[in-house]
C-alpha cells in the first residue's frame, strides 16, 4: 500500500478529536480537539507534530461535525496533511457501542451504518455522536475507506456465565439487555503491551489490566481474550469511576424512585454524573483528592478508600476468575501516573503474589515498565494506554487485505 496515513476520529456529540498517524513507523504527524460545537465559542485546537510546529488555537462559532471535520482538514492542510491527500489510506472511527454483532473492526458500508444505527438504545450518549462523525468524513471523502472500531468487540469473547445478567432470559434478550463491557480498545492494547513487556506472548499470559482514568474498568484477559470486565450494558458498572457510582444495589434506583420522589433522567444524572468520586468528596481528580487528604481532609480520604475497596474487590474477584495471573496492569490517566492509588490497590495482596515496590512505583514515566519486585510471583506493571495508535493499527491492518 503507497498511502500510510490513517486519521484516527473519535466523536462525541459536541466534540471531535483527531489524531493522523504514519503507519510505516506508527509515528504522528497531528493532533487535536474541537470543542463545542454547535455552539457560538466552538474552539479547535491543532497540534502540527510532524513539523513540530507550535500548537494552534481557533475559537469561533462551528455550526456541527462538518464544519468542525472541515476546519480540521483546513489546520492539516497547511502542512501538506489535509483531507484530500493522496496519502490518507483510510479514517478509523471509534465507536463506542458494536452490540454482540460486531466482534472486529470493521470497514463501514451502508448496512454497518444501520447497525449502528440499531444499537443507539443501547448506546443512547455514544452512538449517535459517533454517527454524525462517519457520517460526516464519509461525505468529505466518499471514495476512501473508513473503518469502525468498537470499544466493545474485544469483550465479545466473554463467556455466556459472564455476559449475562442473572434476569429472566426472555425479557434480557427481547431488550438485548447483557454485558458487553467498554473500554476495549485500551483493554486489547495494554493486555498485549504487558505480555510484550514479559517478552512473552499474548497466548501464553494470563492478565489483570485495570484501566483508571475518569471512566474506569478492570478486565480478566486469559492468553490474549477477554473473559470478564467490570462495565455492563452501559458503562455504569463496576469500579468506582470519576463522577459514575460503578456497582450499586439495583434497589437503590427503585428506592430513590419510591421514596426519593425522583425521575429516571434524574436518577440517571445522579449516578453517571454525580456520583464516584465528585459525589463522594466533590472532586473527580484524583490529583486534587490526593493534595485534600495531605492537608488532612476527612471526606476526601474516605472517597479514596471506597475507590480503592472496590478496585481491590475486583482484583480479587478477576484472581478467582482466571485462576492463575502473571500480571497485573495499571493504565489510563489515574492508572499511569498515581503511584498511591497503585500502591493501595495492591497492599496487602502478598499472599496472591502481588507486591509493590515503592521505589519503582515512585518513578514517573511514559514508558511501560514494571514495578513489582524481581521475584515477584504476579508481575505488576504500569503500561501506557494508546487508544489512538491501537485504532489506527487497526485500521490499517484491515484496509491492508481490502
Ligand atoms: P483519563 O480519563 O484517562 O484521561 O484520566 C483522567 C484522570 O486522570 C483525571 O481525572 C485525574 O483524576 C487523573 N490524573 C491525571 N494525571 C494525574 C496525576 N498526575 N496524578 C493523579 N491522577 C491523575
Amino acid at each position: 500500500m503507497s498511502s500510510s496515513r490513517v486519521l484516527v476520529l473519535n466523536s462525541g456529540s459536541s466534540s471531535v478529536k483527531y489524531q493522523l498517524l504514519d503507519m510505516r513507523d506508527s509515528s504522528r504527524l497531528a493532533m487535536g480537539l474541537v470543542e463545542r460545537i454547535g455552539e457560538e465559542s466552538s474552539r479547535l485546537k491543532h497540534t502540527p507534530l510532524a513539523s513540530g510546529g507550535a500548537s494552534r488555537e481557533w475559537t469561533g462559532p462551528m455550526a456541527d461535525h462538518e464544519a468542525a471535520l472541515k476546519a480540521v482538514s483546513a489546520e492539516l492542510a497547511k502542512d501538506g496533511l489535509g483531507l484530500d491527500s493522496p496519502e490518507l489510506a483510510a479514517i478509523g472511527h471509534r465507536v463506542v457501542h458494536g452490540g454482540r454483532h460486531f466482534t472486529e473492526p470493521t470497514v463501514i458500508d451502508d448496512a454497518v451504518l444501520a447497525e449502528i444505527e440499531r444499537l443507539i438504545p443501547v448506546a443512547p450518549l455514544h452512538n449517535p455522536a459517533n454517527l454524525t462523525g462517519i457520517r460526516t468524513a464519509r461525505s468529505l471523502r466518499p471514495d476512501l475507506p473508513q473503518v469502525a472500531v468498537f470499544d466493545t468487540a474485544f469483550h465479545t469473547t466473554m463467556p455466556e456465565s459472564a455476559a449475562r445478567y442473572a434476569i429472566d432470559v426472555e425479557t434480557a434478550d427481547r431488550h438485548r439487555i447483557r454485558r458487553y463491557g467498554f473500554h476495549g480498545t485500551s483493554h486489547a492494547y495494554v493486555s498485549r503491551a504487558t505480555a510484550k513487556l514479559l517478552g512473552r506472548a499474548p497466548e501464553d499470559v494470563n492478565v489483570i489490566v485495570l484501566h483508571l482514568g475518569n471512566g474506569a474498568s478492570a478486565s480478566a484477559v486469559r492468553g490474549g481474550r477477554c473473559v470478564d470486565t467490570s462495565m455492563g450494558l452501559t458503562p455504569l458498572e463496576g469500579l468506582v469511576m470519576g463522577t459514575r457510582s460503578g456497582d450499586v444495589d439495583p434497589a437503590v434506583i427503585f428506592h430513590l424512585m419510591r421514596v426519593g420522589e425522583m425521575s429516571t433522567d434524574e436518577i440517571d444524572t445522579l449516578l453517571n454524573k454525580k456520583s464516584g468520586l465528585i459525589g463522594l468528596c466533590g472532586d473527580n481528580d484524583m490529583r486534587e483528592i490526593r493534595r485534600r487528604i495531605d492537608e488532612g481532609d476527612q471526606r476526601a480520604a474516605l472517597a479514596f478508600d471506597i475507590y480503592i475497596h472496590r478496585l481491590k474487590k475486583y482484583i480479587g474477584a478477576y484472581y478467582a476468575v482466571l485462576g492463575k495471573v502473571d500480571a497485573i496492569a495499571f493504565t489510563a490517566g489515574v492508572g499511569e501516573n498515581a503511584a498511591p492509588v497503585r500502591e493501595a490497590a495492591v497492599a496487602g495482596l502478598e499472599e496472591l503474589g502481588m507486591v509493590v515496590d515503592g521505589e519503582l512505583n515512585a518513578v514517573r514515566s511514559d514508558e511501560p515498565r514494571l514495578i513489582s519486585p524481581g521475584h515477584a510471583r504476579v508481575a505488576v506493571a504500569v503500561v501506557p494506554t494508546d487508544e489512538e495508535l491501537e485504532i489506527a493499527t487497526q485500521t490499517y491492518a484491515l484496509v491492508g487485505r481490502i
